[in-house]
């Protein structure tokens, strides 16, 4: 059963509203979980996954076809066939939440998720892409890694395939003035850049990004106001974050991968120890459900201090999993996030947490 917001606890989420001052975004990637984050008190996305469109059954060929691909032509076929998917995948969750900010974030994902495994699944992309089976296993193959977590996603398969951003860009754009030729004016995408480590990256990527943003407002003989900003889930960001911010409008801690990097524990493999951790008093809390204040938190703060110095306008928002966690709700307050970004059903706790932190700390 769902709960409705209502009653006696409506009433009192407003009042939780009324005293927070930090913003509650979800992580929303598809129209469906837009509208339960509404529901539940949302106030904009603060992470669409963009990689968790490109999941759905219909759309791997392409998506697998797109990875693999080793000439541009081929890529580019690839890519042709997700433009226009990607575009009304857009242009729905704009639709869906009613003119609130959406934070798209463009693709970064472990690339292993995408490649086929099964040799009959690879004979059929073989048979679509034309190539031989043996050439596609080859291909396959090339691109396994040791450790997918730190490999080549995020921006680092923008720098080898700057194509992929690009028609996402497109596809973001297209579907924002689409929108607002129905008359919606007040849309606003903001474009978000992961796993930045290097103020290089992020020049590299972000002019590939606004080339693309240029081209589609040409053509289209029209404009959007959009932003531009990146994940800060990399050590090397925070602590070169003044460098970062000159050319970021907002940071969004992802705090998974800053946990991730800051401890050296995989994502993947540290829940295998890490209640070892925890039961013999090493650890007090998994620092991947709550934010570790003196290690990762500090990297936060650093980023925050230094990114002002250059950017004194910078947005900051989370949009790690520690977003909807109370005490990690708290942190992000005491540091001076606008927002935090959660799973849809966080969002409650989220707020509240923020109200509370808000009674404790008052900002103002
Ligand atoms: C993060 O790293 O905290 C994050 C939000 O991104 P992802 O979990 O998708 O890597
Ligand atoms: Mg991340």
């Amino acid at each position: 059963v769902q709960p409705t917001l209502g009653g006696s606890f409506g009433e009192f989420m407003e009042w939780v509203d009324e005293v927070r001052v930090m913003g509650v975004r979800a992580n929303a990637d598809n129209p469906k979980d837009a509208a339960q984050a509404l529901e539940f008190g949302a106030e904009g996305i603060g992470l669409c996954r963009t990689e968790h469109m490109f999941f759905e059954e219909t759309r791997v060929m392409s998506v697998r076809k797109m990875i693999l691909a080793t000439t541009l032509e081929e890529r580019k076929s690839a890519l042709d066939e997700l433009l226009p998917v990607q575009r009304q995948d857009f242009y729905e969750l704009y639709e869906a939440m009613e003119g609130k900010p959406v934070t798209v974030r463009l693709l970064d994902p472990p690339l292993h998720e995408f490649l086929p495994v099964k040799d009959e699944d690879i004979k059929e992309l073989a048979e679509a892409m034309n190539v031989s089976f043996d050439d596609l296993k080859d291909r396959v193959e090339g691109l396994a890694e040791f450790n997918p977590m730190l490999g080549h996603r995020g921006c680092r398969l923008a720098v080898t395939y700057p194509e992929i951003y690009r028609m996402q860009v497109r596809a973001i754009i297209e579907a924002a003035i689409d929108i607002k030729e129905k008359g919606h004016e007040d849309i606003y995408p903001e474009i978000m850049i992961p796993l930045i480590g290097h103020i290089n990256e992020l020049k590299y990527v972000k002019d590939e990004v606004l080339k693309e943003i240029n081209l589609v407002f040409e053509e289209r003989n029209n404009t959007v106001k959009y932003m531009i900003g990146t994940m800060l889930e990399v050590p090397r960001a925070a602590i070169t974050a003044d460098e970062i911010a000159t050319e970021a409008e907002f940071f969004s801690f992802g705090t998974n991968d800053l946990t991730q990097m800051g401890f050296g524990f995989s994502r993947d493999d540290a829940g295998k120890f890490l209640n070892e951790y925890v039961e013999k008093g090493i650890f007090e809390k998994d620092p991947f459900q709550e934010i570790d204040r003196a290690g990762v938190g500090k990297l936060m703060e650093i980023a925050i201090e230094y990114g002002r110095k250059t950017n004194p306008n910078l947005k900051l928002g989370i949009c790690g999993e520690h977003g909807g966690e109370p005490n990690s709700v708290e942190f992000c307050h005491q540091i001076g996030l606008h927002y935090v970004s959660c799973s849809p059903f966080r969002i409650p706790i989220a707020k509240l947490a923020a109200a509370q932190a808000e009674v404790n700390y008052p900002r103002s």
